[in-house]
């Protein structure tokens, strides 16, 4: 049975239409402006798109407000009305001596695996967290005075795992606000993914959306700009890598670098023997024997390529599967009918997304492009204000949790 064609019925009686956006009355509060603007404010609160003219105007005027994905693999700044600033691999070289910044970005990854003595090459990022606090926060300076001239102060939204726990929240906190941020706002990836992918936040029907990044591949449930139920794997696209490696080792006793074995899964990476021209379906592969160090060329197919890639595909549709089983019946329904939505580089790899069609029986969409949906999800919440307040993720616990906290602690 094919999936590509299939719809679901959307106007079916049970499917219970879109809220509309006047059922939502809420307020924000006056300390959402920056602090030296609190007095202009004449209330301590105010309605939804209320608050003066001027000082709206005086606040965009001394804010560099930009949307920030600190991914694994890369890093993408957005800023309202101006679009995508930046996207570069999260990859940032160092000098060994003194450790200032020698090149962040595509300059820093062309030194990966081949850097001079005196240079170091980091990716202070793992599986979307901060492993090296210092070095981050260089490389987060570095790209964001790429893109800005210093002299505003920052209001940043950051995308971060919905996974991450307090300790990894307030790394990302810090290392945004040491690169210039005087207010930062987290969001779940998850929830900005799915907005980015055109989902709106007074939606309450539930959402599948899953992000295939570089470190993690993040599975959420989103509903009513919420996030229902999320879940974090490590299979994706550098497990796919790593996978490849483990192949060309193990069957031809040749050791092959990162960067070879990503490149051979953008050319030869292929759930679906029709997605890759039959002419195509083979590459030559240059690698270091393990025998005795010298180079050496082999011939790999689309079909091995397949079979090393084939644990990690088995890995992601299992944790679909999980999440979906411990989601409760109204939110599986609601999916049954909206079908999941597909972002993140990894869900670039060819044949993907008809094979999660098939294996779980939904229909899967796809944005345009799924490497931004995330930093353009945080990048809509960042200009409308009281939707962001509402979505952020708070840096102190909610007040029954600490009331719990408190009574453990007595
Ligand atoms: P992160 O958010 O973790 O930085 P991204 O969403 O930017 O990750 O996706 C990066 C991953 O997507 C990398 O592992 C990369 O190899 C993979 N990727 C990018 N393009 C493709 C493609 N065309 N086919 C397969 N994988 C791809
Ligand atoms: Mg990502």
């Amino acid at each position: 049975m094919s999936y590509g064609n299939w719809k679901p019925p959307l106007n079916h009686p049970l499917y219970p239409p879109k809220a509309s956006p006047e059922d939502n009355h809420f307020f924000v509060q006056a300390y959402e402006l920056p602090l030296g603007m609190r007095s202009l404010a004449s209330v301590k609160t105010c309605q939804v798109g209320g608050g003066t003219v001027a000082v709206k105007f005086i606040e965009k005027f001394f804010r560099n407000e930009l949307a920030i994905d600190l991914g694994t693999v890369n890093t993408l700044i957005y800023q309202p009305g101006k679009g995508v600033l930046l996207n570069e691999p999260s990859v940032v070289a160092l000098d060994r001596y003194d450790g200032e910044v020698v090149s962040v970005g595509h300059k820093a990854l062309k030194l990966l695996g081949r850097e001079p003595r005196g240079i170091e090459v980091h990716r202070p990022i793992r599986s979307g967290n901060i492993v090296n606090f210092e070095v981050t926060q260089k490389m987060l300076r570095t790209l964001i005075g790429k893109v800005t001239d210093g002299f505003r102060f920052g209001h940043f939204v950051v995308g971060i795992p919905g996974s991450a726990t307090a300790v990894e929240q307030r790394s990302v906190r810090d290392a945004a606000h040491d690169a210039g941020g005087r207010r930062i706002d987290l969001v779940d990836e998850g929830l900005a993914a799915g907005i980015g992918a055109g989902l709106s936040i007074d939606d309450e029907r539930a959402h599948l959306v899953v992000d295939i990044g570089g470190g993690t591949t993040n599975i959420a449930i989103v509903a009513s700009g919420g996030v229902v139920s999320s879940m974090s794997l490590p299979a994706a696209g550098n497990a796919m890598d790593e996978s490849i490696r483990d192949y060309v080792r193990s069957n031809y006793c040749l050791q092959i670098g990162e960067y070879t074995a990503e490149a051979l899964k953008r050319e030869l990476g292929a759930l679906n023997d029709n997605d890759i021209p039959a002419d195509e379906r083979k590459i030559q592969l240059v690698g270091k024997q393990l025998s005795d160090g010298f180079a050496c060329a082999v011939q790999i197919t689309a079909e091995e390529v397949r079979e090393a890639l084939e644990p990690v595909i088995n890995e992601i549709v299992t944790g679909i599967r999980r999440v979906i089983e411990d989601a409760q019946p109204e939110a599986v329904a609601d999916i049954y009918y909206s079908g999941m939505i597909l972002t993140g580089g990894g869900s670039l790899l060819k044949g993907l997304k008809s094979r999660l069609q098939s294996e779980l029986q939904l229909r899967a969409t796809m944005p345009e492009d799924p490497i931004s949906t995330v930093v353009l999800g945080a990048g809509i919440l960042l200009d409308q204000p009281e939707q962001l307040y509402r979505c952020a993720i708070r840096p102190n616990l909610p007040v029954w949790q600490e009331a719990e906290e408190l009574v453990v602690s007595w």
